[in-house]
């Protein structure tokens, strides 16, 4: 076995602050009242879906928030894929409330709702307004993010999701000003997931480990969150699919989660997620499926670039792989657990579609930051070797 080593290389400069505290442990949500409290929070609007609040948990969160005296408001009519007028909703909730404590309580699009509903109700004007890096002027109200999922890693990136009302089009508000305070780890919330979205959020996860670890963006902190998510998802993801009530991987998920989420605001993301944009956008095939399918073609194509093949060395020794090829059919493995592996014909696509789709996938943002340089040809063929 050979491994070219990076260890030549000078490491990459970068400037890093840890914006979001970490609350991790079983049964940590009962300290969300003291953390709101501690915070200045005595008026908070609690940020969820309706899902969550027949699970329990919006109820033992303002348990909490009552013992600790700070008064709650629920708004809980987040929808999947939040767009501008859930957040004007959102809004108008905060202002009613005189609210000066948010908390995001669910999966990615409760934290989306939340993060974009400060910015607004802090700063003023409209969420296009802020589309890009940067752009907020005043300082936002403190955020707790609590995911019940273990996938996006929303609770530890300063950016915010939402999609226009009318366009569809996906805007991406990034400003450090936009992070949760603290992000709230209690494994017990993510027992409630359905099967299938533990399914899809877990791969997410797993993927956003391995495409951090060989961005152009990455840096060894960066890595450092790569190596550590991919070695406790890689471990327990099989196990939470076996024993649904596994508390220890639960935990082991949820923190993999999020630090494939800290890695990500450190290195962006790769080409995987570029393929897999398209066919979400186009076929509705769920975020975490579509950029599953396509990773592992993505594995083998980046190995063929020296540097990024040392990099997918040093991601498979902190989970005890040989190598990129190794790693390419792990992924594959994995996926098939879960049941989300299936052939890109099964959703739709064909071959008459896939230089569109190509296209499309070379014009992401992510593309950008893949370690090989990616072109329309490269992207129809990766789609072509899942097409089936
Ligand atoms: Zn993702």
């Amino acid at each position: 076995m050979h491994h070219c080593s990076t260890s030549g290389l000078p490491p990459a400069p970068f400037d890093w602050t840890p914006r979001t505290r970490l609350v991790f442990g079983p049964g940590s949500l009962a300290k969300l009242g003291a953390l709101a409290a501690e915070l200045g929070g005595h008026r908070a609007l609690l940020v969820t879906d309706k899902g969550i609040a027949k699970a329990g948990h919006v109820e033992r969160a303002r348990a909490s928030l009552d013992a600790a005296g700070v008064a709650v408001t629920i708004f809980d009519s987040v929808r999947e894929n939040p767009d501008t007028e859930d957040i004007r909703r959102c809004v108008a909730a905060a202002a009613a409330a005189k609210v000066d404590i948010f908390i995001g309580l669910g999966g990615g699009s409760s934290m989306d709702t939340a993060k974009g509903s400060n910015l607004i109700f802090t700063n003023g004007g409209a969420v296009k307004d802020y589309w890009g890096v940067g752009k907020a002027t005043k300082p936002l109200l403190p955020l707790i993010a609590i995911p019940t999922t273990a996938g996006t890693g929303s609770e530890c990136q300063s950016a915010a999701l939402i999609a226009d009302e009318v366009t569809h089009q996906k805007m991406a508000c990034l400003d450090p000003k936009i992070s949760a305070r603290i992000a709230l780890l209690d494994p017990e919330l993510t027992i409630s997931q359905p099967a299938r979205v533990q399914s899809c959020t877990g791969i997410d996860a797993l993927s956003h480990a391995v495409e951090t670890a060989v961005t152009t963006r990455r840096t060894t902190l960066s890595a450092m969150f790569s190596h550590e998510s991919f070695r406790l998802c890689f471990d327990a993801l099989p196990r939470v699919l076996a024993n649904p009530a596994d508390l220890d991987a639960r935990g082991r998920m949820q923190l993999g989660a999020a630090f494939a989420g800290a890695a990500i605001e450190a290195s962006m993301l790769g080409a995987a997620h570029s393929a897999a944009n398209p066919l979400t956008a186009r076929y509705g095939v769920p975020h975490g499926q579509a950029v599953g399918v396509v990773l592992p073609a993505i594995v083998r194509f980046n190995a063929g670039e020296h540097t990024a093949e040392a990099r997918y060395g040093e991601l498979c020794r902190a989970a005890g792989l040989p190598d990129a090829e190794a790693l390419a059919q792990a992924l594959e493995k994995i996926l098939r657990l879960t049941g989300l592996a299936a052939p890109l014909r099964s959703f739709g696509v064909n071959e008459a579609v896939i230089p569109a789709l190509a296209e499309e996938a070379s014009q992401q943002w992510t593309a950008a930051f893949n370690p090989r340089k990616i072109t329309p040809a490269d992207f129809a063929k990766i789609y072509e070797s899942v097409l089936g």
